[in-house]
């Protein structure tokens, strides 16, 4: 027998986030509200509809759910968003939010227009405990892991923005890319819980094939990231020469380059249809000759991949500089003729500092700024 619980004992004034749960955890708030054990189920698939597929955050629009258990819902439970801080258009289309979880930690998410698709990327941690050179982000102090909710959150407040509920074939957000703030593969298990919602048909529906998930080479990780996602992997490689990368990504000294790339061999589900994508940040002088070129293609020899070449966003501060556009060109042309697919990745949105990691600093510095103000003025 199932015995409702007491009333004191559920967490009133909305306290509980349905946005993040699978399932299985929308049953178990429904058992706690008193849903008989055999409705569970059916009202858990309808809940899961109203939010997931048509992006409902009001208990009172979920018009086949009756109406005592939508007040129910409605006292105990809420469909939040994170806190948006700062909403950036960029004049090229880019758009990027400044978010904020429910502990006011501050974290990025940025949708990028493309013709032929509309990707989203995603931050998986506030901040990053890796402390690659050229990054912003890991300059950054404060570090903790997002929850699965302020994962798919940044996904759903996108689409709310772009007004594009229910989910359908004419959507423009078609992709995502976990190469926001943090390391996806640091923060597996909520990384895993939000894309498996991202993923389910009932639901977005987005195909494993439309997400890609950036590693800077976490190898002990990315077998399991593999079978439990089936998404694409793109590694930050960034360097041919192991004291070049321990310098630019540290993480390198633990996991070096032929220990990554025995793990890209082994990947699941790797073939010419399904590639790896090598992530390469072209810095002035540092990484970008014709020699490491060809040393790039030699590596990589017999894994199935793409080579992404990304022109450096300079931060403020920043210890680099970008290469020269005909380096780059130069660089793409060798990769190009030994047969690999090498598209240079425009810099987007730099208006609204829409590199990885700018924008929160920017807040964070601004505010440092107004409070340094406020202890200057004279008592
Ligand atoms: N932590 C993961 C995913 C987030 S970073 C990773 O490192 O792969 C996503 C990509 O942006 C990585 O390839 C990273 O190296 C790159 N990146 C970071 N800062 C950059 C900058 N200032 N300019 C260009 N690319 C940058
Ligand atoms: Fe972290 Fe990736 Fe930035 Fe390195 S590049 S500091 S792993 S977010």
């Amino acid at each position: 027998m199932v015995v409702a619980p007491a009333a004191s004992e559920i967490p009133a004034n909305d306290a509980i986030e349905l946005l993040g749960l699978d399932r299985a955890g929308m049953a178990e708030v429904l058992a706690l509200l008193g849903v008989p054990e055999r409705q569970q189920r059916m009202r858990a698939s309808q809940l899961w509809h109203w939010i997931y597929h048509r992006g409902v955050t009001d208990f009172a629009d979920m018009a086949n759910i009756a109406k005592a258990l939508r007040a129910d819902l409605a006292r105990h439970c809420r469909i939040g968003r994170p806190t948006v801080r700062r909403d950036l258009r960029s004049t090229d289309g880019t758009r990027k939010w400044l978010l904020a979880g429910a502990d006011a930690q501050e974290f990025e998410a940025v949708y990028i227009p493309e013709t032929d698709r509309g990707s989203l990327c995603v931050s998986s941690q506030v901040g990053c405990t890796l402390t690659c050179r050229f990054c912003h982000t890991g300059t950054q102090r404060l570090v903790r892991n997002l929850e699965p909710a302020e994962i798919v959150g940044q996904f759903m407040l996108a689409r709310d923005a772009l007004g594009e509920w229910p989910s359908s074939a004419r959507n423009r957000l078609t992709n995502i890319v976990m190469m926001g703030m943090g390391e996806p593969l640091y923060n597996l298990d909520n990384v895993t819980q939000a894309l498996a919602i991202v993923m389910d048909n009932e639901g977005i529906g987005l195909s494993r094939r439309r997400i890609t998930l950036s590693t800077s080479g976490v190898v002990p990780m990315m077998a399991r990231a593999g079978e439990a996602l089936g998404v694409n992997l793109a590694v930050s490689l960034h360097a041919v020469r192991d004291d070049l990368r321990d310098e630019l990504v540290p993480i390198n000294k633990k996991y070096p380059i032929t220990e990554l790339l025995d793990a890209c061999r082994a990947y699941p589900g790797v073939n010419n249809a399904r590639r790896i994508t090598f992530e390469y940040v072209m810095l002035k002088g540092v990484n970008d000759s014709d020699a490491e070129a060809h040393e790039l293609v030699r590596l990589i020899r017999g894994i199935p991949a793409k080579i992404n070449l990304i022109p450096f966003n300079p931060w403020p501060g920043s210890p680099y500089e970008c290469s020269t556009p005909a380096r780059v060109r130069k660089f793409a042309d060798i990769v190009n003729a030994a047969g690999y697919a090498s598209p240079v990745r425009q810099p987007r949105g730099r208006d609204i500092m829409a590199a990885c990691g700018q924008l929160k600093s920017d807040s964070v510095r601004e505010r440092r700024q107004r409070t340094a103000a406020v202890e200057e003025q004279p008592a």
